[in-house]
């Protein structure tokens, strides 16, 4: 499964929907294990978090909250 270290960039951060829709895997910028990815409605229900990326073994080391977009 291909993998991308989340460098933080707003670049990154814009193609946070690309990336999951080619199942490209990211992984924390200090840790580098995997992060929760949550966006959608039904990964916020699934991990039960507000949306936003989240180091899966520190949940306090890293992440980033997001607003949630509408569906366009
Ligand atoms: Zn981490």
């Amino acid at each position: 499964m291909p993998t991308l270290v989340y460098d933080e960039t707003s670049a990154m951060r814009n193609n946070l929907e690309e990336y999951a829709k080619e199942g490209i895997t990211l992984l924390c910028p200090r840790c580098k294990s995997e992060l929760i990815v949550a966006l959608d409605v039904e990964s916020i229900r699934k991990h039960q978090v507000h949306p936003g990326i989240y180091c899966s073994k520190y949940p306090n080391h890293f992440f980033e909250m997001f607003e949630i977009r509408r569906p366009s």
